[in-house]
């Protein structure tokens, strides 16, 4: 059976930017009825329930190809928002990276002044906005150990498609529609500020080894 993954801090810990009416829904309902859904769908396949939510999205051949669509949705769903949720932290930002980690932002400028992390704030708010309709922007770590900004569209993850994710920002109207209504650019512009780099970070140096 697949579990709801809690929340790893409370429902007001990441207020102002996200409030707590807007994460006790999205993390007690939203989230829960993925969880729920995929339980039901793959009951009558007891080896697939055994599988991580990771394994699974990583082993859909295993899956039977009438459910595959729906299991794709829902285990998408888990695995996005435990990405998620486990990647925010309340309080002052404090910009916790490994120097490892942080080079990778070289690609996109030059460390003085920040201006790599600035052009890597204009990318990720671009992917967010461009996305059209719900889905979801994404870090994740290549071959090479270099970094790259990815979006996916409804369910979908990088990891389904071989890749490594290390941060993730939900772009459904559900992850900001209370705090923010249709203001998608202004939930993005705060998102930075409740990122939780040291563990991306560590997530990085999993990756990489
Ligand atoms: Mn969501």
């Amino acid at each position: 059976m697949f579990t709801l993954q809690p929340l790893p801090y409370d429902y007001s810990a990441l207020e102002p930017i996200i409030s707590a009416k807007t994460l006790e829904f999205h993390h007690d309902k939203h989230h829960a009825a993925y969880v729920n859904k995929l339980n039901e769908i793959l009951t009558p396949y007891p080896e697939l329930l055994e599988m991580s939510v990771d394994q699974l999205l990583q082993n859909l051949d295993a899956v039977p190809e009438n459910l595959r669509q729906a299991v794709i949705n829902n285990a998408g769903q888990v695995y996005n928002h435990n990405l998620y949720f486990d990647s925010l932290q309340g309080g002052e930002q404090t910009y916790e990276m490994s120097e490892e980690f942080y080079k990778q932002f070289d690609q996109w400028g030059s460390s003085e002044n920040r201006q790599n992390y600035y052009e890597f704030e204009r990318l990720w708010s671009e992917a967010g906005m461009t996305q059209f309709g719900s889905g979801w922007v994404w870090l994740v770590v290549n071959p090479d150990g270099s970094i790259a900004i990815e979006k996916t569209s409804n369910a979908d993850s990088p990891l389904i498609h071989g890749k490594k994710p290390i941060l993730t920002m939900d772009v459904w109207e559900h992850a900001y529609y209370v705090d923010y209504q249709n203001k998608r650019n202004e939930y993005i512009q705060n998102f930075f500020k409740v990122i939780n780099w040291k563990k991306v970070a560590q997530r990085y140096a999993e990756i990489v080894g």
